[in-house]
C-alpha cells in the first residue's frame, strides 16, 4: 500500500529577518505553501507562516540564509 510523508515547517523567530527569500522558494520551486503573514518577527521583519501540506522538498530551509526554517518529517500518514 502507497504511503503519503508528512511534513512539518518551523520559523525560528528570533533568527528570521523576514527577508522572504524561503516564500520565494517555496512558491517558484516547492509547494507553494508558504506565505507572508502579518505579523513580525523578533527582528522586525515579515514572518512567513505555511498554509497547506508542506511536501519536505527543503528548499526553503537550504536557502534561508539565517538557518531560520526547520523542515522534519512527521511520519507517513
Ligand atoms: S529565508 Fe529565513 S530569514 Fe528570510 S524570511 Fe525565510 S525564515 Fe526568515
Ligand atoms: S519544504 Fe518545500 S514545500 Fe515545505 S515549506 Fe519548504 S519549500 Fe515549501
Amino acid at each position: 500500500m502507497a504511503t503519503v510523508k508528512r511534513f512539518s515547517v518551523a520559523i525560528d523567530e528570533d533568527k528570521c529577518k523576514g527577508c522572504l527569500i524561503c516564500v520565494h522558494m517555496c512558491n517558484t520551486r516547492g509547494g507553494k505553501i508558504l506565505k507572508e503573514s502579518d505579523k513580525k518577527t523578533a527582528l522586525g521583519g515579515t514572518k512567513p507562516i505555511p498554509e497547506g501540506d508542506c511536501i519536505g522538498c527543503r528548499w526553503c530551509e537550504l536557502y534561508c540564509p539565517d538557518f531560520a526554517v526547520n523542515v522534519e518529517e512527521q511520519g507517513d500518514a
